[in-house]
């Protein structure tokens, strides 16, 4: 007999499409209707993926499968042992395990940070430095009738964002969608998202400051300072796009990697959002940082209530100390400075440079996640954990930081990351204690 949930929530990526209808059958997804490709491999798909089957702890070079109970000591010892412990990862679980971490790390005085370092981490800087003109993407999906997607690619990267909230997308004052709307791509290569707009930008690598500050000089009716090609874009490209800016209802600059993570980094983010505020002096425009993993806004959500500062957060002095660039993850490693690792939903054995895998290698290494990967063969401790979204409920903030309930989809052996990091304190609270 079938089990079918409605209004699911696919913990997939940032866009946290709450419109999917799971069919259950004997304990496994097996179908999730309106997911896209990538939902599809996480909700139906995981059952295939290699889950890490058991706590297992390294001895002479092999990890050996041991009890929850050993894993937890011994990744608690390791905690209470080391005096600079890096804890990062925490972008694809609950706030409520986040909420967690951060008390882990104060408790272990760690530093703690976020896969959001190494993504959309400058855009927190910008944000700092200049403010988020923003809106929630029913108001997008609802009002928009020019997007800009700079830097970012939401036909791979967010299949269904462009169906839901933006430009295909049907709203009160967008009845026709696709058809009442702009849509201006800027990027470095022709993308199949560039494709489907009306107009590509094609901007040269690393010039994104560049076009952009050539921008707020058109709509600012500085014209005669811009050159007749700026970043490899000629300037009458530059005063067109600003001209649709200017005259829109409402316009929305979605922005990607592609923009906090090339030359100028924050910088560009920065950039984005005084062109927002001098759009704003003309028309009504916002702007939204396409966030990549389910829950990486909720890290920064998390950490601001708990704490005041969005990532990269080091509790070694006794308090709360912020300062990217000195406390990031990368950052750390790179100075081989961390002598043990926390990582916890999260891959740096992936996604970090070589030298940071290197160091992290030679550091007692815990790791708590649902699925095998690279960091699992660095790992010293692994402990397994329940796939948030699918087999624990908790809460996640979708890219437009507006928070959902995720609901638990099937039943697990398995502890949630909340759980195991609950019992991890409270074991790293006993070893203080003798
Ligand atoms: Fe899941 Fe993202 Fe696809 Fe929506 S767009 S179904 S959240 S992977």
């Amino acid at each position: 007999m079938a089990d079918v949930i409605k209004d699911a929530i696919c913990s997939f990526c940032g866009t946290l499409c709450d419109d999917i209808t799971v069919t259950v059958e004997d304990n496994k997804i097996t179908n999730a209707e309106r997911a896209c490709i990538l939902g599809q491999s996480k909700m139906v798909g995981m059952f295939e993926h290699g889950r890490i089957e058991s706590p297992m702890i390294r001895k002479n070079g092999e990890l050996v499968e041991v009890s929850y109970e050993d894993a937890i000591d011994k990744a608690a010892n390791i905690l209470v042992n080391s005096n600079r412990t890096l804890s990062y990862g925490w972008a694809s679980t609950s706030c409520e395990a986040i909420k967690k971490g951060i008390e882990l790390a104060e408790e272990t005085r760690s530093v703690i940070d976020s896969t959001a370092n190494v993504c959309h981490g400058p855009s927190a800087l910008a944000i700092q430095e200049k403010g988020l003109p923003t809106a929630s993407v029913g108001q997008m999906k609802n009002r928009a009738d020019v997007i800009v997607f700079w830097g970012c690619n939401p036909v791979h990267a967010h299949p269904r964002h462009m169906g839901r909230y933006s430009s295909y997308a049907k709203g009160f004052f967008t009845k026709k969608g696709r058809k009442d709307r702009k849509i201006v791509t800027v990027d470095v290569r022709n993308t199949d998202t560039a494709k489907l707009s009306d107009k590509l930008i094609q901007v040269e690598q690393g010039k994104d400051l560049l076009l952009l500050t050539a921008l707020r000089s058109a709509i600012n009716e500085n014209d005669d300072v811009i050159p007749d090609n700026v970043a490899g874009v000629p300037k009458e490209d530059i005063l067109e796009v600003a001209d649709t800016l200017k005259n829109a209802n409402f316009s929305c600059i979605f922005f990607g990697m592609g923009t906090t993570q090339s030359r100028s980094k924050y910088k560009n983010g920065d950039a984005v959002s005084s062109l927002v505020a001098d759009l704003n002096q003309h028309s009504k425009c916002v702007m939204l940082s396409m966030r990549g993993h389910y829950n990486v806004a909720g890290f920064g959500q998390t950490a601001l209530w708990e704490v005041g500062f969005p990532m990269a957060i080091d509790f070694s002095h006794g308090y709360a100390y912020y300062n990217p660039g000195e406390t990031g993850a990368n950052d750390l490693l790179y100075r081989g400075e961390p002598d043990a690792a926390l990582i916890a939903a999260g891959d740096p054995g992936s996604h970090f440079p070589q030298k940071a895998v290197r160091h992290l290698a030679k550091i007692p290494l815990i790791q708590i996640d649902p699925f095998e990967n690279p960091t699992t063969h660095i790992a010293d401790v692994v402990i397994p954990a329940a796939v948030v979204g699918v087999e624990a409920e908790g809460t996640a903030y979708r890219m437009d930081n507006i928070p959902l309930r995720m609901k638990k989809l099937v039943d697990t052996e398995f502890n949630s990351d909340e759980q195991i990091v609950t019992d991890l304190i409270q074991k790293v609270r006993e070893l203080k204690q003798r």
